[in-house]
């Protein structure tokens, strides 16, 4: 048995499997990484299909642990979203995201748009509208330059409230945007009622648009249907020159992937987009 607290212990038994233990250590260090400073944002960018220009990035949680190393978020957000921990992590996100932008474009990076994942649990806490207004006149970053990326999951439990906080973060002037579009269970018809700007396609169906013609068909529908909605649209999980070109031919807005950038450093997003822009 091993000691956690006065009266508290946590038996490992031989029936207690490896992923219930690894999820019991994460949990426990998971409490502390935010006062130890161990998580880092690394910066995935998005790029404008027509130009080919890097327009935006998507800032990915890591975590930096002494003993575990690079922590990848599959192995912790899922715990971090069921002890509620999400809530200050993701706060801690938005605002080193909006940070870090606000200081590039200090820097004379020019315009970029960052995205920050948002998870059901942040959605249902309170003050978050509150909070990203705190968050975006203490960095200074203008509104537009901030994209939140939601997941469908949002929309099926109390409507009546996804309603009222969507047009509340949209009031602030920031974008928002539906991640692994395609992959939830909730009806297209919230696409309506609530004030979207982006669609994010899922990597899984980009995965086999040259492969399987069902899923190049869904791919070709959903850039359809958001452009007759006039919502942009995002391709994710890009890491073929073919992918690419099939996205680029049905007028796909941008795209991001392997294939252009894996998720980067701050210092290496950085260098990036000064060679691009020539700067
Ligand atoms: P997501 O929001 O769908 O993020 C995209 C994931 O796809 C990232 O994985 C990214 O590294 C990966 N990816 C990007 N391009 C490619 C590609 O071309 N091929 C493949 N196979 N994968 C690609 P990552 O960084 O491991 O994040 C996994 C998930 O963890 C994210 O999925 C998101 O749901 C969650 N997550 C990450 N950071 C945060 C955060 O700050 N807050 C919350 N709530 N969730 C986060
Ligand atoms: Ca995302
Ligand atoms: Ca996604
Ligand atoms: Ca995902």
């Amino acid at each position: 048995a091993k000691k956690l607290g006065r009266n508290n212990f946590q038996f490992y038994t031989p029936s207690m499997n490896e992923d219930a233990m690894e999820r019991v250590r994460i949990e426990g260090a998971l409490r502390n990484a935010l006062e130890r400073d161990e998580f880092v944002l690394h910066y995935q960018p998005q790029v404008d299909l027509a130009t080919g220009e890097i327009v935006g990035m998507e800032a990915l949680l890591r975590w930096q642990h002494p003993e575990m190393g690079m922590v990848a978020p599959s192995r912790f957000i899922g715990v971090a979203e069921e002890t509620g921990l999400i809530v200050q992590i993701g706060a801690w996100v938005m605002r080193a995201a909006c940070q870090q932008n606000q200081t590039w474009q200090d820097e004379g990076l020019g315009k970029l748009r960052v995205a920050v994942n948002l998870s059901a649990r942040q959605f249902g806490a309170a003050n978050l509208i509150a909070d990203i207004r705190r968050v975006l006149a203490e960095t200074g970053l203008a509104p537009a330059c901030l994209e939140i990326e939601l997941t469908e999951s949002l929309f099926m439990s109390d409507v009546t409230l996804a309603v009222e906080l969507l047009h509340g973060m949209k009031a602030l002037g920031v974008n928002l945007s539906i991640d692994d579009f395609g992959t939830g269970y909730s009806s297209l018809s919230y696409l309506s009622r609530f004030p979207i700007d982006v669609l994010k396609i899922d990597r899984s169906f980009v995965a086999e648009i040259t492969r399987d013609s069902n899923d190049a068909a869904i791919v070709a529908s959903i850039i359809a249907l958001a452009h007759n909605l006039k919502l942009a649209v995002i391709a994710e999980g890009v890491e073929t020159e073919e992918q690419l070109d099939y996205l680029r031919r049905h007028g796909c807005d941008e795209m991001q992937g392997y294939y252009f950038s894996r998720p980067l450093p701050a210092e290496e997003f950085e260098q990036l987009v000064r060679q691009q822009r020539r700067l």
